[in-house]
């Protein structure tokens, strides 16, 4: 008989949001009468700008059109739309090349897959709170020993939280592989430049690589922050970047991302000899996925556009305002807020004596809002409560 990959034994449940959704139904079964208020998805609401479907729309024309019908585009992504990120890039002060980009269907894939090209004895290290795919795709692949109370053995846990200004301290020891998220899922914090320049430092030091999750770049607001990686000097040698046009630009039912990996970035083989990691994605890349669909990369071009960069920074706005009206509006009412300046996540602290489900339960039944309980993301974020900004307006107030 065949046999499975047992790895997938040793995952926990992924029961955070199904366990959610239950406690919803059962409170709107008992509570016909209530309107509930869901800040708990980590997904848009706002529809694509005109300047993003139109471009889609012009994309699909093409398809119609034996002149002008795309059939398998490059497996990267279509030069217009790799030219159009990198020079974004230069934009922000890191310098980008617009090979070394690979468009793909999603960030969530890509940050999934990448840990296919290194060796299965790399040691992991990730922050906790932690976004659960940076996790569970290292569980499937054998990288990590069984659970126990919530911690995978092998795994080097970051506590991240309001003690340490959610600023990750490096390792005590060695790691090999260190994946990072700036703006934070779910702390809404962003790295400083001094924290990000250490940790090149120590990767470069360590032989290490760091896996640097952009998602949210486009929601920091303040002034003189990072926004890639590559803007701090050294990363070239040491680091990945991810980014998505999901929350930047309401892709996320679209499907647009795409993986930075510079050319001179190497891990090492067998015999010890370095071995550039573009080369090995881009194989990887090339056999597993066969390219974005054409209308939308066509949309995801019009997102650097004038007109199109402009509608979409609006939408930010508008998330990032509700963002401003949940904190300012919880801090009136005494709770110890963090995040939702520079993310659109609103990360509180529960009060005294509640756990995180605890507040879930009471937030739900007194206010009828519904949250995530921090808890769900990593043992340290017990005691913690995201709120998301992704909301209608009506309903944030
Ligand atoms: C939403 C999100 C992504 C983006 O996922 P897509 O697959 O591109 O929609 C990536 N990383 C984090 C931390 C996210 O929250």
């Amino acid at each position: 008989m065949a046999t499975i990959n047992t790895n997938y034994q040793k995952l926990q449940a992924g029961y955070l949001f199904p366990e959610i959704g239950k406690r919803v139904r059962n409170f709107a079964a008992a509570n016909p009468a209530a309107r509930i208020i869901r800040l708990g998805i980590g997904d848009v609401v706002l529809p694509l700008p005109a300047p993003i479907i139109d471009a889609m729309k012009a994309g699909v024309d093409e398809m119609a059109r034996k002149e002008t019908f795309q059939g398998y585009g490059p497996e990267q992504g279509h030069e217009f739309l790799r030219e159009a990120i990198a020079g974004h890039f230069r934009g922000q002060g890191a310098e980008v090349a617009a090979d070394e980009v690979f468009v793909s269907d999603g960030s969530k894939c890509d940050t999934a897959n990448i840990q296919e090209i290194f060796a299965v004895d790399n040691i992991i290290a990730v922050t906790d709170p932690v976004y659960p795919v940076y996790v569970d795709t290292n569980v499937m692949a054998g990288r990590t020993g069984p659970a126990e109370n919530g911690r995978y053995g092998k795994l080097v846990y970051l506590p991240t939280t309001a003690e340490n200004g959610f600023e990750p301290a490096l390792p005590s020891g060695h790691v090999d592989l260190i994946y990072l998220c700036s703006p934070n899922n779910p702390t809404g914090a962003v790295m400083s430049r001094a924290s990000l320049q250490r940790w090149v430092d120590y990767a470069k030091r360590e032989g290490a690589i760091i896996l640097f999750d952009a998602a949210y770049e486009a929601f920091i607001r303040e002034p003189g922050l990072v926004h890639s990686i590559f803007e701090i000097p050294g990363a070239r040698n040491v680091a990945i970047e991810f980014r998505s046009f999901s929350k930047t630009a309401g892709f996320t039912g679209t499907r647009c991302a795409f993986t930075v990996i510079p050319k001179e970035l190497c891990a090492r083989d067998g015999a010890g000899v370095p071995v550039p990691l573009h080369s090995l994605w881009n194989r990887r890349h090339t056999t597993k996925f066969n390219g974005v669909s054409y209308p939308v990369q066509r949309a995801a071009a019009a997102v650097f556009s004038p007109e199109g960069s402009k509608a979409v920074q609006a939408n930010i706005d508008y998330y990032m305002e509700n963002a401003r009206i949940i904190r300012e509006g919880l801090a009136k009412a005494g709770y110890r807020v963090h995040g939702g300046v520079n993310g659109p996540y609103i990360w509180l602290r529960v009060p005294e004596g509640l756990t995180s489900w605890q507040f879930f339960d009471r937030l739900l039944g007194e206010a009828n809002v519904v949250g995530t309980p921090g808890s769900g993301f990593g043992t340290c974020g017990e005691g913690y409560f995201r709120l998301s900004a992704f909301g209608f307006r009506e309903n944030v107030e």
